[in-house]
């Protein structure tokens, strides 16, 4: 797990553990939140692009091809982990 994932669980066991996200009226903006969160933590978390051994391997996330080494896909700004460890 990376800080954000960290940060993201301690957010939602926070919010199932107090008053707070217990009020009908809040969950909907609550869990809304916690998905926005949830999909900047998933951007953020590295994944291995497939097709490694292509000239122009595919992001994990969207199918784009990436083109050159880039930290981030430049279709879904996913972060792309380049490392040959499995
Ligand atoms: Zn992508």
């Amino acid at each position: 797990m990376n800080k954000y994932q960290d940060a993201l669980y301690d957010i939602i066991d926070y919010g199932i553990s107090t008053d707070y996200f217990n009020k009908e009226a809040e969950k909907p903006q609550e869990e809304n939140r916690i998905l926005i969160v949830q999909e900047a933590v998933e951007k953020e978390t590295p994944l291995k692009p497939y097709n490694i051994f292509n000239i122009k391997p595919n992001c994990r996330n969207c199918d784009a091809k990436l083109t050159t080494v880039e930290n981030y896909c430049p279709n879904c700004g996913q972060r792309i982990d380049w490392s040959q460890n499995v």
